[in-house]
């Protein structure tokens, strides 16, 4: 044992200088507070603070988590209930809570489609993933030792039955499952999707839904109606939490009476009056993650569907209302590929912007200068130059209409050939180089 002979080298500061320079450094930071954040595929939506309240409650919030299930029956109800409440939103007989983000949930489902099928003494390797799928969904479907077999869209941006059906032909019981998110992240509600689903249930594979575009079709529809057997929800996204720079999250996974057994331990039951954690699910795929996944998110997520209950229908209806008006707004100025009614995002293709010299990304640094948070850039995949929008149902009528008329203006000075490569100006960190700025990054810098 070494006893310090120095002093620490510590800059000694006072509490006022320590609070200016951390309101300093928070005030350097874009939030939803500050403006709109039209972040397609990412559902940021406003946050309402009785969340942050209810799951800051000392019995919530301080709660040891080995605590005995007769000293935490509240947390365990909130379990309880929100697992209830995920079963009649999306139709499904079995939720598990644990998974921690999307991608966690969509791991958890495909270990489920695996040792369903190892069960059933079913060597099924494949499963089918449309082009316009996010870029976890391959990743989870490998994770689990599966093959990916790309489904191709057709010209409206909506899985091709034709190729769907030549794939079933070919792989027939080779393919374990498909995994697909409807509305897709083009922002396009597929109407097939019952001929989709019975084609896959006749060939024996299972349907998996990736629910993180869930604010389109909350109340209006829901995976089961639609034909799917596992189905994980993004409570980030669609049920509130702030969760912009990667947390915290929450992606329970729905299941069908016939795939409960494989949900990880413990489940959260009720008998003779008492909320409790069982262990008995003998085929379980293992534990997803310590404890009970992210506890704190799952009081947030509670808190939102029990204040809005029957309302919830109207964030979905109102999500999409402000996506349409803002892509049919913008329909002269930009290019929109795929026509129609979108549901709760939409996609822009700037390829004719480009010619002229303006690159989407060019577009999204501008858009910063205007107290705007850039739109996703470059996805989904299939579209080139994409720019995607998802305004959600928080914004009002102005803050939309600022928008058209931000873009609008973007428009014109790219018709006038005004130099973009200057943006932004006005924000703590200006231009960066894109490569550097990933591969080292500056974080003392601004
Ligand atoms: C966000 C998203 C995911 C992944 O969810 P995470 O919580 O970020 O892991 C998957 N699919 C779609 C369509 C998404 O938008």
């Amino acid at each position: 044992m070494h006893n310090r002979t120095t002093e620490l080298k510590l800059k000694d500061c006072t509490e006022l200088e320590v609070l200016r320079h951390y309101n300093k450094l928070s005030n350097k930071n874009f939030c939803i507070e500050k403006g709109f954040y039209p972040l397609g595929s990412c559902t940021m939506k406003y946050n309402p603070r009785i969340n942050e309240r209810i799951s800051k409650l000392e019995g919530f919030f301080d709660l040891h988590p080995n605590q005995k299930d007769e000293d935490c029956q509240g947390a365990l109800e909130l379990m309880y209930k929100l697992q209830d409440y995920l079963k009649i939103i999306t139709g499904m007989d079995a939720v598990c809570l644990q998974p921690c983000a999307g991608a966690q949930g969509e791991f958890l489902g495909m270990l489920i489609v695996k040792k369903y099928f190892l069960d059933k003494k079913e060597d099924r390797k494949i499963v089918l993933i449309p082009d316009s799928a996010h870029g976890t969904n391959p990743a989870s479907a490998s994770m689990c030792n599966f093959e990916v077999i790309e489904v191709k869209s057709d010209e409206k941006g909506l899985v091709n039955i034709a190729e769907l059906e030549k794939l079933i032909e070919k792989y027939s019981s080779n393919i374990a499952a498909i995994m697909m998110t409807n509305p897709n992240t083009l922002g396009l509600f597929d109407n097939n999707i019952l001929t989709i689903s019975s084609l896959l249930h006749k060939n024996g594979s299972l349907l998996y839904y990736d629910g993180a575009n869930f604010n389109a079709i909350m109340g209006h529809t829901n995976p089961r109606l639609m034909g799917f057997d596992i189905v994980h929800l993004n409570l980030h996204k669609t049920f509130s939490t702030p969760h912009a720079g990667g947390g915290p999250g929450a992606g329970p996974v729905c299941v069908i009476k016939e795939l409960e057994d494989y949900l990880p331990n413990p489940r959260i039951e009720f008998s003779e009056g008492l909320y409790k954690r069982t262990y008995n699910n003998k085929k379980s795929v293992g534990r997803i993650s310590a404890f009970y996944g992210n506890f704190n998110v799952l009081v947030k997520a509670y808190t939102y569907i029990y204040m809005l209950a029957n309302d919830l229908k109207k964030v979905s209806t109102d999500a999409v209302l402000a996506a349409n008006y803002l892509k049919s707004s913008l329909e002269d100025y930009y290019n929109i590929p795929f026509k129609g009614i979108c549901a709760h995002e939409f996609v822009i293709s700037n390829c004719d912007k480009k010619e002229k010299g303006v690159s989407t990304l060019d577009i999204a640094k501008r858009l910063m200068d205007e107290n705007i948070h850039p739109a996703t850039v470059y996805f989904p995949l299939i579209v080139k130059e994409a720019f995607m929008v998802e305004p959600t149902e928080s914004e009002t009528k102005e803050v939309l209409d600022n928008f058209i008329n931000v873009m609008i203006k973007i428009a014109k000075e790219i018709e006038k050939g005004e130099d973009f490569s200057i943006y932004p100006k006005k924000t703590p960190v200006k231009k960066v180089d894109e490569v550097q700025a990933a591969r080292k990054p500056d974080l003392k810098e601004c």
